[in-house]
């Protein structure tokens, strides 16, 4: 029989899934060896969250940043040609989103916690929600902000105008690593209070982390896993790291890219075994490092693809890192999913199943 070794491993760890040993075994795999705990994760979405592709339409409303994350290449200190999108812009994205059938729009900027900035996101909210409206989508798109952290105040005054998911990476659970990545002036305890204020404000609540940081441990990744859990989290988006050359981080030496991205699938496949029905997204990262990476996320049982719908000409500037790749028109992602076998799905919210029951649970 092929891959014994691998499916006793899947076997024991299922019958305990949070045992970070098993865990990190598992993130190892390589090869045809990865094959049965593909399976095992596609099997798992499929009884969960079914087959379907939920779309979110990302909007990269503006790349000025008032942080300098060491990784990133939209850095507070970096010389990048800065823009931001115009509400016309962002509601221009909005209405083509509606009319392909998306039923979701992300925002995501860089981080400007000010009061102005709350202000601009409301009108905006509220404008797409508005304007989005027609009988396909009685309520408007469904919206998720990635926008950083703000108090619990700005978070509500967004909720309120009619965003209802919101995604905040931790980046990792290990809080050494996540000092080494940030200046100081940044702390792995300040995005988990923001994360428990998203979920009392009453968002859907995404966090997420990147894979193949150096530094990096499988131990690591492991509990990034566990912490998801343990935060009760209802989507994860999460991909490999690709060095952004004009950053401090841009030269260290990391896993190779093949290495990298077999650890992103695994890092999904086990995060769907772990926590069943929540969201997972096939992220951009992943197409960084194979022109098939989404594809492949999807198969490894993530369930959400973001179509890229920022104007061109801004589109070049949002470059978080060197690898990202020019996403194919629209019509060709759709293709592109149909491909593997499985349905995009057209007017719905796509609304996170893990959060329908950790809301009845309250
Ligand atoms: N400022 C917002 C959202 C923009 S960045 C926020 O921090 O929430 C969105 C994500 O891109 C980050 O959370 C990070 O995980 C990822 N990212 C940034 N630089 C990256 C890099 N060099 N490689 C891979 N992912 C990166």
């Amino acid at each position: 029989m092929k891959h014994l070794f691998e499916k006793h491993l899947l076997e024991h760890f299922l019958k305990a899934p949070s045992d970070p040993a098993r865990i990190s075994q598992l993130l190892s795999l390589t090869g045809e060896a990865c094959e049965p705990l593909r399976a095992a994760a596609y099997d798992c979405m499929k009884q969960n969250v079914g087959e379907d592709v939920y779309f979110r339409g990302l909007v990269e409303v503006t790349n000025r940043c008032g942080l300098n994350c060491l990784y990133c290449g939209i850095r507070r200190d970096n010389s990048v040609e800065r823009y931001t999108l115009s509400e016309d812009d962002i509601c221009g994205a909005a209405k083509v989103c509606a009319e392909m059938g998306f039923g979701s729009l992300v925002l995501q900027s860089g981080e400007l916690r000010s009061d102005k900035y709350v202000d601009f996101i409301c009108r905006v909210v509220e404008r797409i929600k508005r304007e989005t409206k027609n009988e396909r989508l009685p309520m408007g798109l469904g919206i998720t902000l990635s926008l950083g952290v703000f108090s619990q105040g700005q978070f509500q005054r967004m909720f309120d105008a009619g965003a209802h998911r919101y995604l905040l990476r931790i980046e990792t659970s290990n809080e050494q690593l996540f000092g080494q990545i940030h200046p100081a002036d940044q702390s792995l305890g300040e995005r988990l209070d923001a994360i428990a204020m998203l979920q009392q404000v009453g968002f859907q609540t995404g966090t997420g982390v990147m894979i193949g940081l150096p530094g990096q441990t499988l131990a690591m990744l492991a509990q990034d896993v566990l912490m998801f859990k343990k935060l009760d989290i209802d989507m994860v988006g999460m991909g490999p790291f690709l060095p952004s050359r004009n950053t401090p981080m841009g030269e260290n030496p990391i896993l190779s890219a093949s290495k990298r991205l077999q650890l992103g699938l695994n890092m999904i496949a086990v995060t769907r075994l772990v926590c069943g029905d929540i969201n997972i997204a096939s992220t951009t990262a992943l197409e960084g490092l194979d022109p098939n990476g989404r594809q492949k996320g999807l198969l490894y049982g993530a369930n959400v693809a973001m179509p890229n719908l920022t104007p061109p000409e801004n589109r070049v500037n949002y470059k978080l890192y060197d690898d990202k790749p020019v996403m194919q028109p629209v019509d060709s992602a759709v293709a592109s999913i149909e491909k593997i076998g499985r349905k995009v799905a057209i007017n719905k919210f796509g609304d996170s199943r893990h959060f329908a029951s950790r809301f009845a649970r309250r």
